[in-house]
């Protein structure tokens, strides 16, 4: 498995405490994306500005002159580079991170498995990327191992993926978190870079799954509310209107830009560096316009603005 990172004592990643393992890789490319290092499917190198003494000695390490120090500090061009590392071992302190590792699925399962204790009876482990649903066959099989040792499963996934993935998976899982961002389809071409189509079918397709063979299976839909991209009300009635009463939980997830360090790391700019957070009110009122179309369980999360407000 291409994996990134394992973020233990989760409890945004479905119910109770769990251990959540994002894979890298994924074939979006959401312009809010809060896991920049996970897009890249291969291991990756991330500039860390806090260690930087700017000796350079990884500029002149690279033999393929990926690395430049610009007036914002060290970028590096992923495009030039071989993932060779060779500039994390010549940085002298560590201000140069590999990001990424291959593991298999037996040292992942070993990994989750040692964190079962504090699983509880409603925690467990979740799956998320980057897109889990690229490394379909390795994920599957270590759902399978999760299951078999007695712990609770979820995947959270874009949806964008074939439907035998999902067939694969299925089986070995208790609870889908499922990822609707924009109804209109120009606008999700515009924003993620791909068509919402198959992630509309493939919703259609679990709803039926639900309703037939598996009605066990729990489904959380989650919406990023991103300033000025997705958060109009014309967008979430119109979702709503698709998402009805068919989700144990829909989740607007009020937009953050804590993120905002990883981009610099990774040598990307990011169109949202100094958006603001949405407002108590704002998410208040495209909950209630959810509920009004007739969806069902619609609650918002994350921090707003008067959160904000009274931790100053
Ligand atoms: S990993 Fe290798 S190719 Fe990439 S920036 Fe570092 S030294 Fe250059
Ligand atoms: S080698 Fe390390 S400390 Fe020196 S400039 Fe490069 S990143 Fe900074």
């Amino acid at each position: 498995m291409r994996i990134l990172n394992y973020q233990r004592m989760s409890t945004e990643d479905g119910p109770g405490l769990r251990t959540t393992l994002f894979v890298k890789g994924c074939p979006l490319r959401c312009a809010w994306c809060h896991n920049p290092e996970s897009i890249d499917g291969a291991s990756s190198v991330e500039w860390i500005k806090v260690r930087c003494m700017g000796c350079h000695s990884c500029i002149s390490s690279c033999k393929r002159g990926a690395i430049t120090a610009e007036a914002e500090g060290i970028k590096i061009d992923s495009d030039k580079c071989e993932r060779c590392f060779t500039c994390v071992e010549a940085c002298p302190t560590g201000a140069l991170e590999r990001r990424g590792e291959e593991a298999s699925v037996e040292t992942v399962f070993g990994e989750l498995i040692k964190d079962k204790a504090y699983f509880g009876a409603q925690g467990g482990v979740t799956l998320s990327g980057g897109e889990i649903m690229l490394q379909s066959q390795e994920v599957a099989e270590l759902l399978k191992m999760l299951k078999d040792a007695g712990i609770s499963t979820a995947v959270d996934t874009s949806g964008f993926c074939k439907r035998e993935d999902l067939e694969r998976m299925l089986p070995y899982t208790d609870l889908v978190l499922y990822d609707l961002k924009l109804a209109d389809n120009t606008r999700h071409e515009k924003w993620t870079g791909v068509s919402n189509e198959r992630i509309l079918e493939n919703f259609e397709y679990l709803d039926e799954i639900r309703r037939s063979t598996r009605p066990d299976l729990g489904l959380w839909v989650r919406t990023p509310i991103i300033p000025e991209a997705t958060d109009d009300e014309d967008n979430i009635r119109a979702l709503a209107r698709i998402v009805r009463d068919r989700a144990d939980r829909w989740e607007l997830c009020a937009f953050n830009n804590l993120c905002r360090d990883k981009y610099e790391r990774t040598s990307k700019d990011w169109v949202f560096k100094e958006a603001g957070l949405m407002t108590r009110g704002q998410m208040q009122r495209l909950v209630e316009a959810a509920q009004d179309e007739g969806a069902k369980n619609v609650i918002y999360t994350g921090k707003t603005r008067l959160e904000e407000l009274s931790d100053d």
